[in-house]
């Protein structure tokens, strides 16, 4: 291979896991690039220690500052080449790396993405899920309100979702998923690549009854089957519930019609607003 072409920015994929997934072309441009910018230069120096590299390390996450960025596109501008790794798998998914590559695209610096490791697509390969559309979405908000109003957005996305999320969460986040998206199909991929490599398949109901009161742990990945006519119809045969709803909010003194479709709305995310809009409607004749 020859040398890494000056005043390019390389982005690197390093392994989730196993470090046999480092690819030998991402293992040769992190020994040829001038430096490496590493979103945790302590997990980076384990990583070229163990495959012998010793290119020097700068620092960039996710609370670097326009200053960092700014200064890594001048010397890539006078001609250094550099790579870019996050802590594990591909920069920029879920990871530092945006503002440095969009900076560098508007200061018109050769781009490389070298291919490797990413949790996301390595989980919806074995998901058993549609893999000819899907939605990447990431990390949740933390906070359960937040969450919520996050899966109500996601609830008529026909793709399948792919989410990051924390063990200590997961068993709660499955919870707000039955709830909030109905009894789709999930995959929960965890440790992939790793010694306990784990895929567990199913309705979402029957996998919180069968690891219901498991302790999570590891690193999880979370893909959710899309949006479908079934789940419509699923919708549909709540609207019983939704008309008791209705009449308890009507007993209780509340009497226009936006707040009533605001209230249901929120609490009914499944249903789409022109229905409950309708529904409302017609309670009222
Ligand atoms: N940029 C990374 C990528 O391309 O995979 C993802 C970074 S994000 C900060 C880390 C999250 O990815 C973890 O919290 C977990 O949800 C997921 N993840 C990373 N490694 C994983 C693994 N080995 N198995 C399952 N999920 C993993």
């Amino acid at each position: 291979m020859l040398d890494a072409h000056p005043g390019t920015l390389y982005i690197i994929p390093t392994p989730i896991g196993n470090l046999g997934d480092l690819t030998s072309r991402s293992l040769e441009t992190l020994k040829r690039v001038d430096r490496v910018a590493a979103e945790d230069t302590r997990t980076a120096r384990k990583l070229f220690a163990h495959f012998g590299i010793d290119t020097p390390l700068v620092s960039f996450h996710e609370y670097s500052t326009t200053g960092r960025v700014t200064s890594l596109v001048q010397q890539l501008k006078s001609g250094l080449s550099l790579g870019l790794v996050s802590e594990a798998g591909t920069p920029g998914i879920s990871d530092p790396g945006f503002a440095l590559i969009r900076a560098a695209i508007d200061a018109g610096i050769p781009l490389v993405s070298l291919p490797g490791p990413c949790a996301a697509i390595t989980a919806l390969a074995a998901s058993g899920l549609p893999m000819n559309e899907y939605y990447f979405v990431g990390f949740l908000p933390a906070r359960k309100t937040a969450r919520d109003r996050r899966l109500a957005d996601l609830a008529r996305v026909p793709a399948t979702m792919i989410l990051y999320e924390s063990p200590r969460r997961l068993t709660s986040t499955l919870a707000a998923v039955a709830k909030i998206l109905g009894n789709r199909q999930i995959c929960i991929a965890r440790e992939l690549t790793k010694i306990h490599e784990e895929y567990i398949r199913g309705p979402v109901e029957e996998v919180i009854a069968r690891e219901g009161d498991r302790r999570w742990r590891g690193e999880i990945t979370l893909l959710i089957a899309g949006w479908s006519k079934s789940d419509q119809r699923e919708a549909v045969a709540g609207a019983e519930e939704l008309e008791q709803r209705l009449w308890e909010l009507k007993q209780s003194g509340e009497t226009s019609t936006r707040n009533l479709v605001e209230v249901l709305q929120a609490e009914f995310p499944g249903w789409r607003k022109k229905d409950v809009y309708r529904l409302v409607l017609e309670t009222i004749k």
